[in-house]
C-alpha cells in the first residue's frame, strides 16, 4: 500500500488552531458471533450430501474447520475510525493503493481476491491512512458481489469524511470465474465508483486512474448474471 503524504506543516507554514477532537466511531459492533456448532453439523451434511467420506483422520474435523473459515471470512475486525481535522489545507489526491480484498461471493460462496485502490480529494476532515483498508474489509468479509463492494466503500467514506472527490477500484479474481462454469482461469473483473470531482472533473479522474497505475477507465460493470 502506498500513499502521498501529507506536508507536515500548514498553508504558508502557519498552523491553525487545531479543532476539538472528535470521538472516534466504533465502527464494527459486538456482536455474539456464529453460532460455530450449528454450522459444523450443517457443514457436515453438506459434505456427505456430496458423497465425501468424512470417516477419515484427515477429513474428520473437516466440518469444524469449514465452519470456522466461513465464519472468520464472514467477521471483519472491530476498528475505531478515527478523522482529523485537515488543517494543512491539503488538497491533492491522497491515495491508499494495492489493499487486499478477500470477500466471498454471495451466489457460489466461493471467494473472490483481489486489491483495492481508494483516492480521495480531502474536504475539511481526512482519515488515518491505515483506516481505508479497514474500511475495506468492513465490506469485504461478508457474503458479496464485486459491483455491491465498490459502491459501498465508496458511499461509507462519501458519508464519513465527506471528501470533494472519491475514487474507488476494484480488481479481483473470482474462483467461482475459475474453477468453475466458464472456467476462466486468470480472468480479473474491474469494478469502480467516483464521486464528486474524480466523477465530473475529467484532469482529476485521469490523474487518479494514472496514480493507481491503470490509463483508462476500468472496463465497464461485468453482468452479473452472467457469471451465474
Ligand atoms: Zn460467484
Amino acid at each position: 500500500m502506498t500513499a502521498a503524504l501529507l506536508p507536515a506543516h500548514g498553508v504558508n507554514g502557519v498552523n491553525p488552531a487545531p479543532a476539538a477532537p472528535r470521538t472516534p466511531l466504533h465502527v464494527v459492533k459486538p456482536s455474539s458471533g456464529p453460532d460455530l456448532a450449528a454450522a459444523e453439523r450443517a457443514a457436515a451434511a453438506f459434505l456427505i450430501a456430496l458423497g465425501i467420506d468424512l470417516d477419515t483422520e484427515s477429513l474428520a474435523a473437516t466440518p469444524v474447520r469449514m465452519a470456522r473459515a466461513y465464519a472468520e471470512m464472514f467477521s471483519p475486525r472491530p476498528f475505531d475510525l478515527t478523522t482529523f481535522p485537515n488543517d494543512a489545507g491539503y488538497d491533492e489526491l491522497i491515495i491508499a493503493r494495492s489493499i487486499p480484498v478477500q470477500s466471498v461471493c454471495e451466489h457460489h460462496l466461493l471467494p473472490f481476491v483481489g486489491v483495492a485502490h481508494v483516492g480521495y480529494l480531502p474536504g475539511e476532515r481526512i482519515l488515518g491512512l491505515s483506516k481505508l483498508a479497514r474500511v475495506v474489509e468492513l465490506f469485504a468479509r461478508r457474503p458479496q458481489v464485486q459491483e455491491r463492494l465498490t459502491q459501498q466503500i465508496a458511499d461509507w467514506l462519501q458519508d464519513q469524511i465527506a471528501p470533494r472527490g472519491l475514487g474507488v477500484v476494484v480488481e479481483a479474481e473470482h474462483l467461482c470465474m475459475t474453477v468453475r462454469g466458464v472456467r476462466a482461469s486468470g480472468a480479473n473483473t474491474v469494478t469502480s465508483a467516483l464521486h464528486g470531482q474524480l466523477r465530473s472533473d475529467t484532469a482529476s479522474r485521469a490523474e487518479f486512474f494514472t496514480l493507481i497505475g491503470s490509463h483508462e477507465r476500468p472496463t465497464p460493470l461485468l453482468d452479473e448474471r452472467a457469471r451465474l
